[in-house]
């Protein structure tokens, strides 16, 4: 299939229309895509990452399609809750994001989620953010107050409400905007500007602005970064749920405000992540960290799989049978990748089932993605390769090479956009190192029970014992297991 055949069908929810739309983009070589990214006043939990990899698995899929991709997601380093977090621990908003910062972007790259173009921080646009707060004064559309605030004017723009569709009487009282109190006219309004106080001058987050010092409100953030980075028009405008209103609403006010055109022509939310049926949160104390399912043992590729398992709009609920399930579908998939690598060839091998097989995986792979990115069936459509390509195998003691090439080629073609063998390949390798550097330990541990130099002999046991490997003597040599899942255990040794 060429590149223009596969650039079209593809349809996505768009939460402005309410309807599942066929994706155009403006500029098919460069589709421009903005996900609103963590706030780093924390550790990111596995909700944030279900989100992160929807990013991930629609920049794979336009990439996969043949489309130029230009995707940008933010870091929050300043806001409401970074600088409160901030100031209670003592330290500049720059060294209290850093390791919050740090590992978000390792636990990103743990999962496979392939490098995005840029990743704007807040506080390095602080420049442009005064520049489209003058812009939206000079319009009319914000006024100031007297503590160096400035509110957007929300009765100057008529499409206020649309992306959320609310009735905006009532709907402003109860949100994360209620903070916002810096003297406002209207409850409705919002601040692009926030005049300094004294926590933020405490934690280094305010700067000088013509009509006060302060800093920016966090939705001002996220227009100027996306104007910014990707342009007037976005192709797609990305986030959680949560998100729609106030942030996007009002991302839409500032952002069209000061352009007079569209922002985002398409609005795509993915819904959040529920743990053991219930809403993740702090007070509920069921955050779960990738870090956390990883010190357990669990794989990057059982977690990615898990994320990623039900479509964007659907609900998302994670257990531990749901892990259980995904570990196992990550070993079988691994497991097709080497017997499919391996199987025997022959130059006069009768041909077999296996170039339909791979036509239909493909089609059926496409055909769910475009649906919306409905991954599931996506997903369904790759074990159905899985079986029917071991049945072939199992009915063929040997294949034509170029047959096996070509299913080779469909199982790696998939995996550009799923990336379950690219992160399950990658474990194996580290599994690999550690397995080698064990029993490399266990003979020099040999070696010095045969000198009787016992205590060589503990010390390298306590070295093992130190990297959660223990060792266990029988008559068969010495057998070691490991505590970390992701290496097969138990496993015998001389
Ligand atoms: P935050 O760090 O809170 O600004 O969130 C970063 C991204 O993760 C945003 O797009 C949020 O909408 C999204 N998000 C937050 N909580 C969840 C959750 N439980 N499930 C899925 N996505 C979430
Ligand atoms: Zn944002």
């Amino acid at each position: 299939m060429n590149v223009a055949e596969r650039s079209t069908n593809l349809c996505l929810y768009n939460t402005l229309s309410r309807r599942v739309e066929p994706f155009r983009p403006i500029d098919p070589d460069r589709v421009g895509i903005y996900g609103c990214g963590p706030t780093l006043y924390g550790p990111a939990h596995i909700g944030n990452f279900r989100t992160f990899l929807f990013y991930d698995l629609l920049h794979r899929y336009l990439s996969w399609k043949g489309f130029r991709v230009h995707f940008v997601m933010n870091l929050t380093d300043v806001d409401d809750k970074t600088i409160r977090a901030a100031r209670a621990a003592g330290l500049s908003l720059r060294e209290y994001t850093a390791p919050y910062l740090e590992a978000v972007m390792d636990e990103a790259e743990l999962l496979g989620v392939r490098p995005f173009s840029a990743y704007p921080r807040a506080t390095e646009y602080i420049e442009p953010m005064i520049e489209l707060v003058q812009r939206l004064l000079e319009r009319g559309l914000a006024y100031s107050t007297p503590d160096g605030s400035v509110f957007f004017d929300i009765s100057e723009f008529p499409d206020y409400g649309r992306l959320s569709g609310r009735d905006l009487d009532e709907a402003r009282q109860s949100e994360r905007v209620v903070e916002d109190d810096y003297g406002k006219d209207d409850a409705r309004d919002f601040a692009v500007w926030k005049g300094a106080k004294e926590e933020d001058e405490a934690v280094g987050a305010a700067w000088d602005a013509p009509w006060g010092r302060g800093r920016p409100g966090w939705h001002l953030e996220c227009s100027v970064m996306a104007l910014s980075e990707v342009g007037e028009t976005l192709d797609l405008h990305l986030g959680g749920e949560d998100l729609i209103f106030p942030h996007h609403e009002d991302e839409i006010a500032q952002s069209e405000g000061v352009t007079s055109r569209t922002f985002a022509r398409c609005w795509v939310h993915a819904k959040h992540l529920r743990v053991d049926g219930r809403k993740m949160s702090k007070s509920l104390g069921n955050i779960l960290t990738v870090r956390d399912l990883l010190e357990e043992g669990i794989s990057p590729a059982t977690v990615r799989h898990q994320l990623l398992s039900a479509q964007y709009r659907t609900e998302l609920n994670f257990t531990r049978e749901g892990l259980e399930a995904s570990a196992k579908a990550i070993q079988r998939l691994l497991a097709l990748d080497d017997r499919l690598r391996s199987h025997p060839v022959a130059q006069d091998a009768p041909g077999t089932d296996l170039p339909d097989i791979c036509a239909q995986a493909t089609e059926t792979f496409q055909s769910a993605m475009d649906e919306d990115l409905n991954v599931s069936s996506a997903i369904a459509a790759l074990f159905g390769f899985l079986n029917k390509v071991n049945s072939a195998l199992d009915a063929a003691p040997r294949v034509l090479q170029s047959e096996r090439a070509e299913a080779v080629a469909v199982l790696d073609s998939l995996d550009q956009v799923l990336g379950f063998l690219e992160v399950g390949r990658r474990s194996r390798e580290v599994d690999s190192e550690l397995r080698e550097w064990v029993e490399g330990r266990i003979e020099a541990r040999a070696r010095a029970r045969a000198d009787r130099n016992w205590a060589a002999a503990d010390a390298i046991r306590e070295e093992l014992a130190n990297r959660g490997i223990t060792l266990e003597d029988g008559p068969a040599g010495t057998r070691w297991t490991s505590d970390s899942a992701s290496v097969d255990t138990p496993r015998a040794q001389g």
